[in-house]
């Protein structure tokens, strides 16, 4: 083994250390200029992104929650309506549903984690209204088939796209397949803010219609109140921070599959592991790995053996499924999803790793397994 070294799970100071004078000059033109709420640096922004991803509309939303939530609501989705979604998602999934005042349906995934198309159809009923499918990992679904449902049963698909930006399913980005999409800028995503920040996609004039409104107090262009709304803003200092961070998202994007190819390169070959689909492994996927999870035997075992080598790990939404959380009081049962928790694990995944930091985090997975290292550094 070679020296010990800490690698954290997530550098959070390295989202400002990473790109500091420019921010610090970005912050001195926002403040100068006054322009805090609904400002130039959110227009820009929202036209980049649509550009980039090749949505008509982005709107930025305060965060991917409430963008969540007022897109289930400007898609009509109320009391009785039933949104399936997959359990292995964050809890957001589901509560922007319940407070859309709809059902929250939760439904297993399959091997590559993500919603499973057949679990979908057979928990449709006469009171779906639209399937959720999380782009989980930076990986998009395969959305045919879930189009393919949604058209033969008249459901909407909204997407969470929260850890998808950029990710591509037949060459179409995530979060421009369904009525809407939302994209999440929490620091440790792969185009993270300084702070709190999300956005919706949408292609329907009706819908970025009631969006705009939504999203600022129900009010109007003219400011006349047109229906009950909420303030869920994304705030124009955040919008010219990621101005900043969109001009290298493209090589953070390129590092993150370096990484994700490094790690298949040194563990695909335990068959102690199900690592996730390696970069370029299939035509119709173009994975931008948010995450890293992989699924382990002995998994607590490893965890606690990376923590004591300095690597930090995390289990997937603190180790439950959103079914699994006693309190929401769903009954569903998914046995494919709760085997899955039994083992899924998120190595590190992030653009401050250095191909060091990754080749010994593979070595101390090695170790645990008693197996050698491949990089010679035993
Ligand atoms: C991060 C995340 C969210 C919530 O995003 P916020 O911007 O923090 O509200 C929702 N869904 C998924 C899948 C996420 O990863």
């Amino acid at each position: 083994m070679a020296a010990t070294r800490q690698v954290p799970f997530f550098n959070y100071p390295h989202v400002y250390c990473s790109d500091e004078q420019q921010l610090l000059e970005t912050f001195a033109d926002v403040g100068r200029r006054g322009a805090f709420i609904q400002q130039q640096d959110l227009e820009v922004f929202e036209h980049r992104l649509a550009e980039y991803v090749g949505a008509k509309y982005v709107l930025g939303i305060a965060n991917a929650t409430d963008a969540l939530h007022l897109a289930l609501r400007a898609v009509g989705i109320s009391a009785g309506d039933e949104v399936i979604f997959s359990s292995h998602t964050m809890v957001a999934t589901a509560a922007a549903v319940h407070y859309a005042g709809g059902t929250p349906v939760p439904v297993d995934c399959r091997e590559d984690h993500l919603i499973d198309p057949v679990a979908v159809e057979a928990a449709i009923t006469p009171r779906t209204k639209a399937i959720m499918p999380t782009q989980l990992n930076g990986r998009t679904a395969d959305m045919d088939a879930l189009q393919a449902i949604a058209d033969k049963h008249g459901l909407q698909i909204v997407e969470d796209s929260a850890q998808a930006l950029g990710s591509k399913f037949k060459g179409r980005s995530a979060g421009t397949f369904g009525k809407a999409g939302c994209i999440s800028f929490y620091p440790a995503k792969t185009l993270g803010c300084l702070g709190d920040g999300g956005c919706v996609f949408t292609n329907d004039d009706e819908m970025l219609r009631k969006l705009l409104m939504l999203r600022d107090h129900g009010r109007d262009e003219t400011g006349v109140v047109q229906m009950w709304g909420l303030n869920s803003r994304l705030d124009n200092l955040q919008a010219a921070i990621l101005n900043v961070k969109l001009d290298s998202y493209d090589q953070a994007i390129a590092r993150r599959r370096e990484i994700a190819a490094l790690y298949q390169q040194q563990l695909g070959d335990l068959p102690q592991l199900a690592l996730p689909p390696a970069p370029d492994s299939h035509p119709d996927h173009f994975d931008i790995f948010q995450n890293y999870e992989i699924a382990a035997d002995r998994r607590d075992e490893l965890q606690a053996h990376l923590k004591g080598k300095g690597v930090g790990t995390l289990l997937p939404w603190g180790g439950k499924a959103v079914h699994q959380f006693s309190a929401l009081g769903f009954t569903q049962k998914l046995p494919f999803t709760d085997r899955l928790f039994e083992r899924v694990l998120m190595l590190p995944m992030n653009t401050s790793l250095s191909d060091q930091d990754v080749v010994y985090v593979c070595d101390c997975v090695r170790s645990f397994y008693a197996v050698g290292s491949l990089a010679g550094a035993a």
